[in-house]
């Protein structure tokens, strides 16, 4: 027999040709490991059989039934074809159609018993079932009462995914070793991997399958854990340059407001940590992280720290999540800093190589003084002459391998951390390590509060009115789907309390592509495009500077517009299917309007009915501050929200939480946590024989874009 490994590529299993090898690395997976790991979004419940006589209404129900009928084929119109028959149970019997599937007629034999999965439909008293899901009832072999669904990609059915899943699992179930430590996972009662592995793909049952999630969760949250604390030791007390004295005021002048009480604290504790702080005689390195709510104006902060470097003699690197924000930073910097004679450079991966060469020259003849971009800025080749200040915005978007790779070209430099995250503040510790916190509590004066409305469906042609309203104002308008495309919906239950929830809520997922068609149709003489993930950097780019200067009225998005882009002329945001987002990320999206002098709104549209969604979106409505939402959040759905964007982390080669975003038990989250720091205290290199798998485990999410194939 042929002997597998979990780096075998998953070509290897029979089965997988070409073809499908293509459609799987869609979903990201090239080995074994990857699709034992490729976790399902949801179980149906197949396992409650009801019988006939029992259906009520059209909820997706079970049912066990005998072929009764001969399969009858007829042709439809526009080439549609349905094939039909009868099938029965003890309690009475039902029609059973499938569309465009005529090989059914080869599958279903009179007197043959299936499990039958699907959305009854009854009219006067008569049961039909259209296109179920269906098992062959076989003497002797149990079904599986819960059945995965896995995320689809074009052409790959998720039984398809289920049968290869189970081939992979059996070959190499003895290869799978468990990065848990022994005493960590008994003193936290988690079960082993391999047991975890199989039930999140076949379930025992609803038991067995929670005990599988928490402990993949947990999984998840100490590996994070670890990864953080490792890198949360900043605070090395090692040497640092040390800043010169400056006068700020030629700095805050060229700003046409005050700044707040906040930021003005926040840039005496950065003036405090890099010009007068000394131990010993010497200058420790700043290691310091600014929190504020979106809109606080912590950028000025950041500006204020790389002035008082660039006054020092030292160069100043600041880093952006994505290509928009580095370029909105720049504009911003420059405008400022030119007419204090500080060159300031901006190095993105889209930069040309011709103009990468020369910034990197001018970075090591110091003819730059402050270089901003995106992650590109600590590519290898990148070197300063004099590095003194490291700032990254929106930090939890990086992956931590990034941070630690800028900490390694900037040893004596000082590090400054901007996060827009409101952490609350009770997981606030566990987070930031051991990061000094500067934090920004209160608004720029003048700002406005933002409307924000909780709608259904029923207020479709309202919205659309006041969307083009908004633009007849003057005002442009920025429209958020959860989805990109139009993706085959499935039906079933998501393994946690939001499950039913999460079941609801997928139905009808706008997606950015439809949308914007539809909005085109309705609003002909609107300038509408569309921004997603899935476009390139450079169009993507294109896109936001048309709606950052005016030329386009409406922006249909996914979330890759969530963090930190600044168009004060938006009005208006909507956000699609507003039950699907944490609302720390609704607040984010919200954050993006009221940005300049309009009065802006925010419409939040759902259909979703259940008590926990409603008091959800109630609480965007009636609060404003960003810690309080983010605490309101954590009681209502648990730590994993904070973790949950999940598309932006893929995409800046971050940490992606499987689970842990599912997760509900805040204690499993402050456990995990808990249990990673003292693993970090007792061993800080990873060196002792029992941590070694969880290095590696660590060690792999730590390296941006691993490729998988070993
Ligand atoms: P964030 O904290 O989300 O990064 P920004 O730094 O982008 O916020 O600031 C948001 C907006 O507020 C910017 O347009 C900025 O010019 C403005 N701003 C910042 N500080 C003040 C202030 N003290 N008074 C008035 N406006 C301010
Ligand atoms: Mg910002």
């Amino acid at each position: 027999m042929k002997k597998y490994t979990l780096n075998s590529p998953v070509s290897e299993l029979s089965g997988v040709g070409a073809a499908r090898e293509k459609q799987l690395s869609r979903l990201g997976i090239y080995t074994l490991r990857d699709l034992i790991y490729l976790f399902p979004r949801a179980y149906e419940k197949r396992g409650d059989i009801k019988l006939i006589s029992e259906v009520i209404d059209d909820s997706v129900s079970a049912f066990i039934l005998t072929v009764g009928t001969q399969v009858r084929s007829a042709n439809l119109k526009r080439g549609l074809t349905i094939s039909k028959f009868r099938a029965f149970d003890e309690s009475g019997s039902v029609e059973i159609s499938f569309f465009n599937s005529p090989y059914v007629k080869d599958v279903f034999h009179i007197g043959d018993t299936f499990r039958f999965y699907g959305k009854p439909s009854l009219s006067r008293g008569a049961v039909k079932l259209t296109n179920p899901k269906f098992d062959p009832v076989i003497e002797g072999v149990p079904l599986p009462s819960l059945v995965p669904i896995y995320p689809l990609t074009e052409g790959i059915s998720s039984k398809f995914i289920d049968k290869i899943t189970k081939t992979a699992f059996d070959a190499v179930i003895n290869d799978i070793t468990d990065p848990l430590p022994d005493n960590v996972r008994i003193e936290n009662s988690l079960p082993v991997l391999s047991y975890a592995l199989r039930n999140i793909h076949f379930p025992e049952d609803d038991t067995a399958l929670g005990k599988a999630l928490r402990r993949l969760a947990f999984e998840e949250m100490f590996a994070f854990g670890i990864g953080i604390s490792l890198s949360a030791r900043y605070k090395t007390h090692s040497e640092a340059v040390a800043f010169s004295p400056c006068d700020m005021k030629p700095f805050t002048s060229l700003f046409p407001y005050e700044l707040t009480r906040s930021q003005k604290e926040t840039v005496n504790d950065i003036y405090r940590d890099t010009v007068l702080k000394k131990e010993n005689g010497i200058t420790p390195q700043m290691a310091r992280i600014v929190v504020g709510d979106v809109g606080s104006g912590k950028t000025v902060c950041a500006l204020a720290a790389i002035y008082i470097a660039a006054k020092s003699g030292f160069q100043a690197a600041m880093m952006a999540p994505t290509e928009i924000l580095a370029r909105q930073h720049y504009s911003e910097a420059k405008r400022i800093f030119d007419s204090l004679g500080i060159k300031t450079e901006l190095l993105l991966g889209s930069t040309t190589q011709k103009e990468k060469k020369r910034i990197y020259e001018s970075l090591k003849n110091k003819e730059t003084d402050v270089l901003i971009g995106t992650h590109a800025l600590i590519t290898d080749k990148v070197e300063f002459n004099s590095l003194g200040l490291v700032i990254t915005d929106e930090q939890h978007r990086f992956g931590v391998a990034q941070r630690a790779t800028l900490k390694d070209k900037a040893k004596k430099a000082h590090m400054l951390v901007m996060s827009a995250t409101p952490i609350p503040r009770t997981l606030a510790l566990t987070m930031y390590g051991d990061l000094d916190v500067s934090r920004i509590t209160e608004m720029p004066k003048g700002r406005i509060k933002v409307d924000t409305f909780v709608v259904d469906e029923t207020y479709r042609d309202r919205l659309c009115a006041f969307i083009s309203k908004q633009v007849e104002n003057g005002g442009q308008c920025y429209v958020v789907c959860p989805a990109i495309e139009d993706a085959e919906e499935e039906e079933g239950f998501s393994p946690t309390s939001l499950g039913g929830e999460l079941l609801k809520s997928s139905l009808n997922l706008k997606n950015v592509k439809d949308y914007t068609d539809i909005l085109k149709q309705k609003l002909p003489h609107l300038r509408i495009e569309s921004l997603h993930g899935k476009m390139k950097a450079a169009e993507k780019d294109a896109v936001m500077q048309r709606f950052s200067s005016g030329e386009t009225d409406i922006l249909v998005s996914t979330t890759v517009i969530e963090v930190g882009v600044n168009v004060p002329n938006a009005s208006l945001m909507v956000v699609e299917n507003a039950d699907r987002f944490g609302l720390s990320q609704l607040h984010q999206l919200r954050g993006r309007v009221g940005r300049g002098t309009r009065k802006s709104y925010c419409v939040l549209v759902s259909d979703l009915n259940t008590e926990k969604s409603k008091s959800r979106l109630e609480i965007m409505r009636t609060t404003y501050d960003g810690y309080e939402i983010a605490e309101k959040d954590l009681v209502l759905r648990g730590p994993g929200d904070f973790f949950s964007s999940e598309s932006t982390m893929r995409q800046s080669g971050g940490f992606e939480f499987n689970l842990a975003k599912l997760c509900d038990d805040k204690d499993l989250f402050e456990k995990a946590f808990a249990e990673a720091k003292a693993l970090v205290a007792r061993d800080p290199e990873l060196i002792m024989p029992e941590n070694q798998e969880i290095k590696k485990v660590i060690e792999k999410i730590m390296t941006p874009q691993a490729s998988t194939i070993s």
